[in-house]
C-alpha cells in the first residue's frame, strides 16, 4: 500500500476527542510525517493545558456513570472495539508502518496483540471480584472500586500495543481516561477515536494529542487526576512518578530495558538459537523495551556462533517498511537515528565492531534514518551494554563461569526481560530464578501470552499490565463488615 492508496482513508487534519467530540481549544497544529520518504501525513492538533483540563472535566463528569455500569455493558463495548480493529487491521497496520518506519512484515502483529488485550480485559472485567468472608454474626466483604480520572501517557515504539495496554484494563475497570499519544505515533490511535467516540459514552475516552512538555506535562500535573499510568523513558517516568507523590496519587511506570539472552553450551540447534536471537535484538527495528540486547554466549560455542549470528545480522533485509520482504525499516526520526549511530561510535571506540555500524542508504525512502543490523563482541561494562540504544544494535559477551554469567546478566539498572537458550531443564529454571527480570523466556524470546504479567524490576518500572492483576492496579478495595446485630453494651 502507499501513501496514494491510503490518502482517502486518512483525514487531513485529526482534532482531540474530548467529551466524545473532536474537538480542541488550542489551535497549534504538527505534521504526522512518513518516516521513511517525508511525506506529510496528516496535521494534528498539538494539545495544549487547556485541551487536558476541558478532557479531565470530561472525565470527572462521566465517571459516576461509566463507574456504576455492569462490568457485562463494558465488556461488550471492549469486544466490539477489538471486533472493529480485527475489521480495520490491515489499514491500520499500513499507517502504523508510514508513521513510524516499522515494516509491515511486523506491524499487522500489534493490532493482534491490541484485540487480544481488549478481549482479555473484556472477559476479566466480569470475573474481577472483591473478595468475602463470613465471620461470627456477620460477613466481611472487601469491594473492588474503580480510581476515577485516568491520566494515561504512552511512546510510539508500539502505538496500536501501548493504546490497549492503557485503555482496555482502565475502561474495564470503571475508570474514565485521558490518553495523550505520543507525538511521532499518533495516527492508529486517532483513527481509533472514530470508533471510540461511537462506541462510549461521551467522556469515557479522552485522547489529547501533543508534546511530551506541553500536554504530557499538563496531564501529569493536573489535580483532578486520580492515577497516572506511563510507558516510556525512565527519565521522563521519573518525572510522572514525582508529580504522583506530590498529589499522592498511585502511578503505574513502564519504562526501558536492556535485557540479557543467554545461551548455555548444551543448545542443539544453533542455526534456530541464532535465528530467535538475531529476532530478539532486531524486532521493531531494536526499538523495543523488551529487546535482546545484551547476548552472552558460551566459551565452548562462541567462535562458531559469532560467525554465524553475524551472517544471519547480514542477512537481515533492510529496505522500505511498506514493502512485505523487508524486515528491517527505519528509525522513528532523525533524532533517533543520531542517537543510534552516538551509540554505534562509542561502540567502535571500545568494543570490536563485527558486523554493521553504518547508516543505510534505502532508494525512494532517503527521509528515513535506516541503520545496518550491528553486532559488537564486547564487555558487560560497556557504554552500549549498560545504556539503552534503541536500534538494532546487538552486544555480544563470552561467558564461561556460570556465577559470574548470573552477576553480570543482573549488573544493569534495568529488569524487564531476560531469555534462556538450553535443552536442560535444570539451567532453564536455575537461571529463571535468580535472573533480576520481569519475564523470562526460555527458548524463544518475546513469547508473549496474553494473561501472563508484564513488567520489570528494578528501573523498568513499578506494576505489571497484560495480565489480570492489571485491574487490582486500575481498582481500589473498600471493605464492607455487616454485624447482624449490635455489639452488647459496653457502658451500664
Ligand atoms: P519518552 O519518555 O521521551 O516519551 C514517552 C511519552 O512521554 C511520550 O508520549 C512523550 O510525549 C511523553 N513525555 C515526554 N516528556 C514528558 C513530560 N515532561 N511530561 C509528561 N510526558 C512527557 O520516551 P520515548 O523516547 O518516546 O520512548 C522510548 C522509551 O520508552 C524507551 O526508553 C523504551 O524502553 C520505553 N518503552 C518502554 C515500554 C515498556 O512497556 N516498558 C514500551 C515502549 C517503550
Amino acid at each position: 500500500m502507499t501513501v496514494d492508496q491510503l490518502e482517502p482513508a486518512l483525514a487531513a487534519h485529526y482534532e482531540p476527542l474530548i467529551n466524545g467530540e473532536f474537538r480542541s481549544i488550542s489551535t497549534e497544529t504538527f505534521p504526522a510525517v512518513d518516516a521513511a520518504t517525508g511525506a506529510r501525513l496528516a496535521t494534528i492538533t498539538r494539545g495544549g493545558a487547556a485541551d487536558v483540563d476541558a478532557a479531565v472535566a470530561a472525565a470527572r463528569a462521566a465517571f459516576p456513570k461509566w463507574a456504576a455500569t455492569r462490568p457485562e455493558e463494558r465488556s461488550l463495548l471492549l469486544h466490539r472495539l477489538a471486533d472493529w480493529i480485527e475489521a480495520n487491521a490491515e489499514r491500520l497496520a499500513a499507517i502504523d508502518t508510514m508513521d513510524i518506519g516499522r515494516t509491515i512484515f511486523e506491524t499487522p502483529l500489534d493490532h493482534r496483540i491490541a484485540v487480544g488485550q481488549y478481549r482479555f480485559f473484556a472477559s476479566a472485567a466480569v470475573t474481577h471480584d472483591g473478595w468475602n468472608h463470613p465471620v461470627a454474626g456477620g460477613w466481611a466483604i472487601a469491594k473492588r472500586e474503580p480510581i476515577g480520572v485516568v491520566g494515561q501517557i504512552i511512546p510510539w515504539n508500539v502505538p496500536a500495543i501501548m493504546t490497549a495496554f492503557k485503555l482496555a484494563p482502565a475502561l474495564a475497570a470503571g475508570n474514565t481516561v485521558v490518553l495523550k499519544p505520543d507525538e511521532n505515533a499518533s495516527l492508529s490511535t486517532l483513527e481509533l477515536c472514530t470508533k471510540l467516540a461511537e462506541l462510549f459514552p461521551p467522556g469515557v475516552v479522552n485522547v489529547v494529542p501533543g508534546f511530551g512538555d506541553e500536554a504530557g506535562a499538563a496531564l501529569t500535573a493536573h489535580p483532578d487526576v486520580d492515577k497516572l499510568a506511563f510507558t516510556g523513558s525512565a527519565e521522563v517516568g521519573r518525572l510522572v512518578a514525582h508529580a504522583g507523590a506530590e498529589r499522592l496519587v498511585p502511578v503505574s511506570l513502564e519504562l526501558g530495558g536492556k535485557s540479557p539472552n543467554i545461551v548455555f553450551p548444551d543448545i542443539e540447534d544453533l542455526d534456530r538459537v541464532i535465528d530467535n536471537a538475531t529476532f530478539a535484538a532486531t524486532y521493531c527495528n531494536g526499538q523495543s523495551c523488551l529487546a535482546g540486547t545484551r547476548l552472552f554466549v558460551h566459551d565452548d560455542l562462541y567462535d562458531d556462533f559469532l560467525g554465524k549470528l553475524s551472517a544471519s545480522f547480514q542477512g537481515v533485509r533492510v529496505g522500505s517498511p511498506l514493502d512485505p520482504a523487508t524486515r528491517l525499516g527505519c528509525l522513528v526520526s532523525e533524532k533517533q537515528g543520531r542517537r543510534v549511530l552516538d551509540y554505534i561510535a562509542s561502540g567502535r571506540s571500545d568494543s570490536s565492531l563485527v558486523t554493521g555500524g553504518g547508516r543505510a542508504a534505502v532508494s525512494g525512502s532517503e527521509h528515513g534514518w535506516f541503520i545496518e543490523p550491528t553486532v559488537f563482541e564486547t564487555e558487560n561494562s560497556s557504554r552500549i551494554a549498560q545504556e539503552e540504544i534503541f536500534g538494532p544494535v546487538l552486544s555480544v559477551i563470552r561467558w564461561k563461569d556460570y556465577d559470574a554469567l548470573i552477576d553480570q546478566a543482573n549488573d544493569v539498572e534495568y529488569g524487564l526481560a531476560a531469555g534462556v537458550y538450553t535443552t536442560n531443564l535444570k539451567n532453564a529454571m536455575r537461571t529463571a530464578d535468580r535472573l533480576h527480570a520481569g519475564s523470562v523466556w526460555v527458548n524463544q524470546y518475546f513469547n508473549l501470552v496474553d494473561g501472563s504479567p508484564f513488567g520489570g524490576y528494578k528501573g523498568s518500572g513499578l506494576g505489571r499490565e497484560y495480565c489480570k492483576e492489571t485491574l487490582d492496579m486500575y481498582t481500589q478495595l473498600k471493605s464492607i463488615v455487616l454485624a447482624e446485630e449490635l455489639p452488647p453494651p459496653l457502658f451500664g
